[in-house]
Formats: structure tokens, sequence, C-alpha cells
């Protein structure tokens, strides 16, 4: 039998000594609880049926929560932050999830006034500007934006072919000239959101969006001034190329006024 599994003793219910929580994990568990909390503002009914099912890998929770029984199972996936998903409708960051974190880490030590520490993996920074949990398509972009931030490294340049998955219905089979094109920052991103914004910049500029609800978090994360900053003398130096090059085609015009009517 795996060491992972509780004990009787943890199944019905009693301290979660063998679990060995280290004080970071805790720390973790009482962000997240707050964050359900606060944020998100759920309330879970009194008295929550937990029955905790296993450890596994070391970073994951699993247990039944409340009747009929939802399967709650909370990990850390993303660095040191505490994601929830469960079986109900809701699918993640539920009352279920709230209540397996505050039987895991009791809710006097929750209640202590502990600030919740900077929201660091993606997920959790996207939840705090939408304040409520992602959909499961929602999530899985996220993760996209994750993984290619994984990849960027392989890449000594980046392009479009690279983030083609986080464009919105894209078209099957794109021109080279499409994917060949660069995404660009002035400074390497230094996590997901920054670079999506590289992304979001090259995939508009072979006309290709980004889901809506990012909209929001690139308001509320934008770009570093850095960026901005060098985007906006590229975009100036582009439209008055093409200002220049208006006025020019429009000198070779006859003025609208002057076209002599057919006799
Ligand atoms: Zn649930």
């Amino acid at each position: 039998m795996s060491a992972d599994l509780l004990s009787h003793r943890e199944r019905a219910g009693m301290p979660m000594s063998e679990f060995k929580l280290k004080p970071s994990e805790r720390d973790d568990l009482v962000a997240y609880a707050k964050f359900l909390r606060e944020t998100l503002g759920l309330q879970p009914e009194l008295g929550m049926r937990v029955q905790l099912e296993a450890r596994t890998r070391g970073r994951e929770i699993r247990a039944l929560v409340g009747r009929p029984a939802q399967t709650v199972t909370l990990g850390w996936w993303e660095d040191d932050m505490v994601d929830g998903v469960c079986t109900c409708a809701a699918e993640s960051d539920c009352v279920h999830c709230l209540v397996l974190a505050e039987h895991l880490v009791p809710v006097q030590e929750a209640s202590k006034g502990k600030v919740i520490p900077a929201a660091s993996s993606t997920t959790a920074r996207i939840r705090s500007v939408l304040k409520r949990p992602l959909s499961k398509e929602e999530r899985a972009y996220v993760d996209q934006m994750e993984a290619i931030l994984r990849t960027v490294g392989f890449y000594t340049r980046m392009t479009v072919h690279q983030v083609y998955p986080l464009a919105v219905d894209p078209p099957k089979s794109p021109g080279y000239e499409v994917l060949a094109k660069p995404v660009e920052s002035p400074t390497p991103p230094k996590d997901a959101i920054e670079l999506w914004h590289a992304a979001r910049r090259a995939l508009a500029a072979v006309r290709l969006r980004t889901p809506a609800f990012m909209e929001e978090v690139a308001t509320a994360f934008p770009p570093p001034p850095v960026w901005v900053e060098a985007w906006r003398q590229e975009d100036v130096k582009v439209w008055m190329e093409r200002l220049r090059r208006d006025a020019n085609s429009l000198s070779l015009l006859q003025p609208w006024s002057k076209v002599t009517e057919p006799p």
C-alpha cells in the first residue's frame, strides 16, 4: 500500500499529522481559503463532511466533501499557489474546495488575519481581476500561455507560429508569411501575461484576435512601461510613413471638385 494513503485514523477525520503539511503549504492553503471567501465570496454551509482520501505525488490532496459527496482535489500545480478542482457543477474554486482547505488548515489559523501573498500564479492573478473562477476553456487557455512561456527559452526568436494557439479561431492553414512573423518584446517576458501581451500584438498585426476575457486582464496587468514606450514609437514610425505615403498618392489625384463632368 502506498505511503501516500491515509491511515484509518485520518480517514475518520482525526488530525492531519501524517500529511506533514509544511509551513509554506499551510500558508498557501490559508491564502487559497481567504481568496475563496473574500474575493469570490463563497460561504459554505456549516458541517459539510470531509473524508480525506489521499495525498498523491506529494502535490495533491484528494477528499470527498459534502453530501452528495464531491471529489475535491487541491494541488500545487502552479508554483506555490493552491488550486482546487471539483466534480461539482462549478468544477473549480467552489465551496467544496473551500471546505477542504479550511479542514486542512483549521479556521482559527485561517482567521488570524494573514495577508494573502502577492498572487504569483497566472491563474490566481487572472482570477483576482475577473473576480470569478475561470471556466474550463479559460483555464485551458491560461495553461497554453504557461506552456508557451516555458518553451520560450528554446527559441531565440519567437514567431507567430509559437503563439498561434493563443488566437481565437485562427485559420487552419495560415500561410508561412503569417506564421513567420516575429513576436517581439523590448525585454524578455518575465511571466505568462507579459508573454501574452507580446503575442497579442503580433497576432493583431496578422488580424488574429485574442479572447475577450483577457481584455480586463490586459488592463489590470499592462505590459511594462518600457514596452509600451517602444511600441508607441514603433507605431508612430509606421503611421507617419503611411501618412506620408497616403499624402503622396493623394497629391497625384485630381481633387474631386476639379473633376470635369462628362459632356
Ligand atoms: Zn465543488
